[in-house]
């Protein structure tokens, strides 16, 4: 019988309306669980890690990422799947870092949380958390069907680094424009096995734990001006994530340009992606990127936000050649980046 492992994080998922304020508040697992009875109808043992202090998901952080990592390394062997139950405001971080500090992972990692809590009579919750569980524990010819950091939420399932949130009253929270859904849920659990990545054979789980939280965020706007753009470059960072106009596009004037290649120069990486959701940055395509090639700045083609800040945080820890920061920023790691 296949083995479960649930972690418990927080989010709305298991939260309850305090009855005097009306505010929504975490409740424990036990409570959770006693809003689920069907689980006990799955066929699988299921076991619980409920994280000490339960939180809403905008108080998520790098280093219980690292902690989460560390859960997930620690039991390992003995479980064939892992469900952590998250709050959906950050849950594109948290599975996009997860995708990156996990090497040469075997077993699914699903994510999924609820837009409405457990108890309440419309919730989202149940369908989410039995589905992931069912896919945690799929497996075809002995092997996991979905060996990767995954998103369950509304009857898709997303590669975790591709996902984001888009929609904060929907049930359908997430997207993933730029990479197909990894399976779908209807009378059937359907999963589009083309579109799966697969371990290499035999290579060991190795987890990286030291993320470096040094990064910021350049978002372009038009009439946006020197002072705020040194104002980030010079930010006690090693890496910024800079958030261009449609295939990657600034503006060509000089004093911005000049800032972007004194900050290369002094040592910053600094990655472009887009603002616009689907479709990818290509450098050198109009004249307004072929200067930002020219001065090293990195491609990110078609990453999301919360992978390339993260995979940046990945890449600090790992590196202190800036050189090799740009060369794996645009390399696919663990499918989120399509390189064209
Ligand atoms: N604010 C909640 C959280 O992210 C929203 C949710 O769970 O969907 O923790």
């Amino acid at each position: 019988m296949s083995q479960i492992l649930i972690i418990y994080t927080g989010g709305t998922i298991g939260m309850m309306s305090d009855p005097v304020t009306k505010v929504l508040k975490p409740i424990n697992f036990e409570q959770i669980m006693d809003n689920v009875p069907e689980l006990e109808k799955l066929n699988c043992r299921i076991k619980v890690h409920s994280f000490e202090e339960i939180i809403d998901s905008s108080n998520m952080n790098p280093e219980i990422w690292s902690q989460l990592a560390g859960l997930i390394e620690s039991n390992y062997d003995e479980n064939d799947g892992f469900v952590i139950l998250h709050g959906s405001d950050t849950m594109a971080y948290t599975a996009s870092a997860l995708s990156f500090m996990l090497e040469n992972l075997e077993k699914p990692i699903i994510f999924t949380g609820s837009q409405l809590p457990i108890s309440a009579i419309r919730t989202d919750a149940k369908e989410n958390l039995m589905t992931a569980i069912e896919i945690a524990k799929a497996k075809k010819n002995e092997r996991s069907r979905v060996p990767e950091v995954c998103i369950y939420f509304d009857y898709k399932l997303f590669r975790g680094n591709r996902a984001f949130k888009y929609n904060s009253s929907k049930f359908e929270a997430f997207r993933s424009p730029n990479y197909p859904i990894l399976a779908e849920s209807g009378v059937h659990l359907k999963f589009n096995v083309n579109d799966i990545r697969q371990p290499l054979d035999g290579e060991k789980l190795i987890i990286h734990n030291n993320l470096v939280s040094e990064v910021a965020v350049l978002k372009l706007y038009p009439g946006i001006g020197p002072k705020v753009v040194e104002a980030i470059l010079n930010a006690d960072v090693r890496g910024v994530v800079m958030e261009t106009f449609g295939a990657g596009n600034t503006t060509t004037d000089s004093w911005f340009i000049d800032l972007l290649e004194k900050a290369i120069k002094e040592g910053k990486v600094i990655v472009d992606i887009s603002q616009c959701k689907v479709g990818t940055v290509e450098l050198g395509r109009y004249e307004t990127s072929k200067q930002l090639k020219d001065i090293g700045v990195a491609n990110g083609y078609d990453m999301t936000f919360e992978s390339a800040v993260t995979k940046m945080m990945y890449l600090l820890g790992e590196f202190d050649d800036p050189a090799m920061v740009k060369h794996y920023m645009e390399t696919d790691l663990r499918g989120e980046i399509t390189v064209s």
